[in-house]
């Protein structure tokens, strides 16, 4: 009987495709293989398996099974669940599972040895090379001639005789086992009594979330390390994910992995080079690496029997992702733990809302950590109002900060100045004419770039040399920067304080995993005064003497004003003054402010996020707004604003008619042109009991916008832009 097989393209196609399952080739679900669309082959993954022959249409055969490890059932379960829930075709994640796939693999690599056949003539030289490659260690042509003090030339003589030999060695692709034996840190007794909790919690077995809510510094990480522990040690075969929100944060986590358990966990972010990620990639799927740690795309890797899944900083907003396939990977998180049937620890300082709710509801077990480790305490935070005592004309920190820096700097310690806003200055304007400089397809302002003498659009990417003379009026020397950068702060600080040795930490400086680390470690180990930074290092990190924060723009992040502007603001400034003070040296945290009676400013300096998050919850229960209702958003876009205009028109009349459900719009995009596209957007507000995906994809399948249009569907936006 022949049989058809159903083929998931990691395309964005609505669904799989059917192709013939040729003679003897016995595929299985979770089977990678090549099947041809039009004139290409494409790498799939068989999703369903019939007996039939596709009737009197002949289907196209599969042309090959791959050699590659196959996606275990629920992993396809759970790529089909993310395409339902995110309102997007299938193949979309599906891409993002086979990242790492197909990846090309390490190279064998040459090594030199000796073959026991002697050489026609010996030499001293010749003695020690042959000495020396007996004594084994697997090395190249150029390390053993080092290793044996003399000239490359020897050793090649050597192999042309048949004294040596090249061999081709396959590197060891596996993943040693985790060492159960090694002793953790003692706890205190609250981290003990969480950890307890947590360990009982996973000893049952079967899908259960927890909130590990503990203050900055009370060790959470030691507590999740040790649930990781229980759960590797009570089955040889089960695996964890770690997932983390940014990439600088990876290698301070691993090395704590690779204490715990002296290996090194399988990594997985953006910046992993192809041979690795293909050996992660195969062991998670053989289950032979037992333990990831990576950013929020691991989620998608093709666990053989994964067991737990952690995610800390589970508040932080690159979580989200917003391109591509929209996911909030906190949310499919719990979704693949449920999948699973495996334990999902969610840990925070300053948690979601969305996880808040959920613990005071029960559905989560709440386990809270309300002290430092040890004998370190939370720092003492202050406003700074910069209404009564601002900095000088054309600077950005305060007297009072300045006074503050000064003594740390004079006491030895480190300050981090927190300003989250990469360059030197937002914005670029003409004194002459008053024209601000934008990107020509883009409706933002190009950003100042000093390092490189350009100006940047940060939503594209676009960037141009700083004119000379303005654009529009042609003005000699009428072009300033308004605004403070972190460049800018570091100008300043610069100034201020010409002995510190001083260093700017964000996604500019610090391109990829290595220059993060190396810029951690200089911080770690007090080769840098003062760190001006962005959110790049506000967050998790541990930096034993620092001990004053100084946030320079605490208003910044409240100014957009949408639905979670104090939630975040809360969770970044919580974030950032937790880095003071780790140690037994008290920190201290300043805010300089223009709203010091905001609530967000007055929970932070009462240290009360029960307040802020009682008061912000009630706010939105109110309103119907997540956690207490659903929202997804719709954004149209086009090149041509007329069809936009009537698309979105159409689109609003044919928006079902649902019970417990709003749509608001269409209106103008905040951000009205990107890349020369124009924006429009509606908003959907639905009771928690609506299905809300199921709501949006019946609305989608009722239009077929015209070619030049997209559509994207982002269900529980974090940007409303
Ligand atoms: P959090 O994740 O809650 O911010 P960490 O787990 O990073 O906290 O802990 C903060 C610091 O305190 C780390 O340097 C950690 O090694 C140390 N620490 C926490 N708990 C212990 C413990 N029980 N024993 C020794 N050191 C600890």
């Amino acid at each position: 009987m022949s049989r058809i097989a159903s083929i998931l393209l990691p395309m964005p196609l609505p669904e799989a495709f059917d192709y013939a399952e040729p003679e003897g080739m016995e595929l299985n679900v979770g089977d990678q293989v090549a099947a041809p669309l039009g004139p290409r082959l494409i790498h799939g993954v068989v999703t369903a398996l019939r007996d039939g022959t596709g009737g009197n249409r002949p289907l196209k055969p599969v042309e090959a099974r791959l050699e590659s490890p196959p996606l275990p059932p629920n992993a396809i379960e759970f790529i089909q669940w993310a395409a339902r829930y995110s309102v997007d075709w299938p193949g979309q994640p599906l891409a993002i599972a086979l990242r790492g796939a197909r990846a090309a693999r390490e190279k064998p690599t040459r090594v030199i040895e000796a073959t026991g056949t002697a050489p026609a003539r010996m030499t001293p030289a010749r003695a020690k090379v042959l000495e020396t490659a007996a004594a084994g260690g697997h090395m190249s042509g150029a390390d053993l001639a080092r290793a044996a003090g003399v000239s490359a030339g020897v050793v090649k003589g050597l192999v042309d005789e048949g004294a040596l030999a090249v061999r081709l060695v396959e590197p060891d692709q596996r993943f040693a086992p985790p060492d159960l034996e090694r002793p953790g840190h003692g706890l205190n007794p609250s981290q003990a009594a969480a950890a307890d909790a947590l360990k009982a919690m996973l000893a049952e077995g079967g899908f259960n979330v927890a909130l590990l809510d503990g203050v900055t510094g009370s060790g959470k990480t030691e507590v999740y390390l040790e649930a990781v522990h229980a759960v590797l040690a009570a089955d040889p075969a089960a695996q964890v994910l770690v997932l983390l929100p940014e990439i600088a944060l990876t290698q301070a986590v691993i090395a704590r992995f690779e204490a715990r358990f002296g290996v090194r966990p399988g990594e997985w972010h953006s910046d992993v080079a192809p041979p690795l990620r293909r050996r992660v990639w195969e062991g998670v799927a053989t289950g032979d690496c037992r333990i990831v740690v990576g950013a929020r795309s691991a989620l998608f890797l093709p666990f053989a029997k994964l067991a737990l899944i952690v995610v800390d900083e589970e508040h932080d907003s690159s979580y989200k992702q917003e391109d591509g396939f929209i996911y909030q990977a906190r949310d499919l998180a719990v979704a693949r733990g449920k999948i699973e049937g495996a334990g999902v620890v969610l840990a925070s300082a300053t948690p979601s809302l969305e996880s808040l709710r959920n613990a005071e509801t029960g559905r989560y077990r709440w386990l809270r950590l309300s002290a430092r480790h040890g004998t370190a305490r939370l720092p003492d935070i202050g406003l700074i109002d910069l209404r009564e005592t601002p900095p000088e004309r054309g600077r950005w920190l305060s007297p009072a900060l300045v006074t503050a820096m000064g003594e740390t700097f004079a006491a030895g310690e480190q300050t981090l100045l927190f300003l989250n806003r990469r360059g030197y200055a937002p914005l670029v304007l003409c004194k002459a004419c008053g024209e601000r400089m934008t990107a020509p397809d883009t409706e933002s302002w190009l950003v100042e770039h000093r390092y490189s003498g350009r100006l940047v659009c940060h939503l594209t990417g676009f960037s141009m040399p700083k004119p000379e003379k303005c654009p529009h009026c042609g003005a000699a020397e009428s072009l300033v920067s308004i605004g403070p950068g972190v460049e800018r702060v570091e100008e300043e600080a610069r100034a201020l304080f010409p002995q510190a040795r001083i260093a700017v930490f964000s996604s500019d400086t610090m391109w990829d995993a290595r220059e993060a680390r190396r810029l951690v470690e200089a911080m770690e180990e007090g080769e840098i005064d003062i760190l001006v930074a962005t959110q790049a290092a506000a967050k998790g990190h541990n930096f034993p003497n620092l001990t004053l924060v100084g946030v320079v723009d605490a208003d910044l992040g409240l100014r957009g004003g949408d639905l979670r502007a104090a939630e975040r603001t809360y969770q970044l400034l919580a974030q950032a003054t937790g880095r003071a003070g780790r140690k037994e040296r008290p920190g201290r945290a300043l805010l300089q402010t223009y709203a010091p009676e905001h609530a967000v400013m007055q929970a932070l300096v009462a240290q009360d996020r029960d307040a802020f998050t009682s008061a912000e919850l009630a706010e939105r229960e109110l309103a119907g707004l997540p956690p207490f209702g659903r929202l997804a958003a719709v954004v149209a876009s086009g090149p041509d604003a007329a069809q936009l205009e009537d698309f979105v028109r159409k689109m609003a009349e044919v928006a079902p008619n649902a019970d417990g459900v709003q749509v608001y719009g269409p209106a103008d995009a905040p951000l009205g042109l990107v890349r020369g596209r124009r924006r429009k957007r509606f908003l959907v507000r639905a009771d928690r009991t609506v299905d809300l995906s199921a709501y949006m994809a019946a609305w989608r399948a009722r239009v077929r916008p015209p070619g030049a249009i997209r559509v994207a569907i982002d269900v529980d936006p974090y940007s409303f832009l």
